[in-house]
């Protein structure tokens, strides 16, 4: 097992509603609901769920470009929550994010090369000479041309503009990049570009990937490992193989089940999900998803069941899994 670069313990981030003056105050948004998780260095972690299970919120935690309600994030054994001024510069040159809709997070006002060079310019890395080079050496990383450095954001494909985003996030020669739906915008043939592209920096570079998507394919294609989320909690973690092969919670077994089904030969899905993801601000009792689990048992409503291991990393929170 290779060595861990991000470790998460316990996080949590609750949104509390605007109540105004006079309101009484509602109950908070748990978006991230008590999570643990181990990073390791130079593979990927998928993260995957529905829209709204909390996702985007852990990323920008980890990052740090929120602040937790409650919990600790490690990044090479240093706890990143209590770091502050200079040395979270320093510590953003190493974590970086790519978006899902390039688009909007690059400055139409600016060219491809300005847009690169800024996090140069920020960071006091390099002088312009050496700054013109690396925009250059990284548009040739991710497969675009010198020449489109003086262009603009639309003047790109939705593909050529993600490859700028990653190219952006590559600038500062980061060692860690959260993902958040890289490719979810993206056409199926673009989309296997871009994995592809991301795979090849990540051998290049040495890189570590958090991984979020609510599509399975992707998340097969890219991970080492997969952490399912629900409603603010991971409801299971194992390898990405064994997630597939045999996965044991039935909402991992319900989300597999939407994966489109090639070999006529294949099994009938196990569990379909139905009825609508409850609110982060009011979770059922018991296990959070017994309210729409096709297994479930009278007890599931009772007690919220804890992350158990099953075997080697491979850990479940279902009261119906025997250890
Ligand atoms: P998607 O796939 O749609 O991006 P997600 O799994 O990434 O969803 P989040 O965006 O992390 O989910 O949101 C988790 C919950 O937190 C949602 O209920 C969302 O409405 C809520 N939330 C996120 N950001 C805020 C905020 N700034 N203020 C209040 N609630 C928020």
């Amino acid at each position: 097992m290779s060595e861990v670069l991000v470790e998460v313990k316990n996080l949590k981030k609750y949104f509390w509603p605007d109540a105004g003056w006079f309101a009484r105050p509602g109950q908070p948004v748990r978006a991230v609901d008590d999570v643990d998780l181990c990073i390791p260095a130079g593979q990927t972690v998928g993260l995957v769920g529905e829209s709204g299970c909390g996702k985007t919120t852990l990323g920008r935690l980890i990052l740090r470009l929120i602040e937790p309600t409650d919990g600790k994030v490690y990044f090479k054994g240093q706890d990143i929550t209590r770091v502050n001024g200079g040395k979270i510069r320093r510590l953003r040159q190493q974590m970086q994010i790519v978006f899902q809709d390039p688009y909007s997070s690059l400055n139409p006002r600016m060219t491809v090369g300005q847009i690169l060079a800024e996090p140069l310019q920020i960071h006091h890395l390099g002088g312009l000479t050496a700054q013109k080079a690396t925009v250059r050496e990284l548009l040739d990383k991710v497969g675009l041309q010198p020449e489109h450095a003086v262009r603009y954001p639309h003047e790109f494909s939705g593909g050529q503009r993600q490859r700028i985003g990653i190219a952006r996030a590559l600038v500062t020669r980061p060692q860690f990049i959260v993902a958040d739906e890289p490719v979810s915008a993206l056409d199926s043939s673009t989309q296997a570009q871009v994995m592809n592209l991301m795979k090849n920096l990540q051998q290049q570079e040495g890189l570590t990937y958090l991984f979020i998507a609510h599509d399975m394919t992707t998340v097969r294609y890219m991970s080492d490992l997969v952490a399912v989320m629900y409603l603010g909690q991971i409801v299971e973690w194992a390898p990405v193989s064994e997630i597939f092969a045999a996965p044991l919670h039935p909402y991992t077994q319900a989300l597999l089940s939407s994966v489109l089904v090639t070999d006529p030969s294949a099994r009938p899905p196990r569990a379909c999900l139905s009825g609508e993801i409850p609110s982060p601000s009011q979770p059922p009792s018991g296990c959070r998803f017994h309210t729409r689990c096709s297994q479930r048992q009278a007890e599931c409503a009772d007690h919220e069941p804890q992350l158990k291991s099953v075997g080697e990393n491979h850990l479940v929170r279902c009261p119906l899994v025997e250890v």
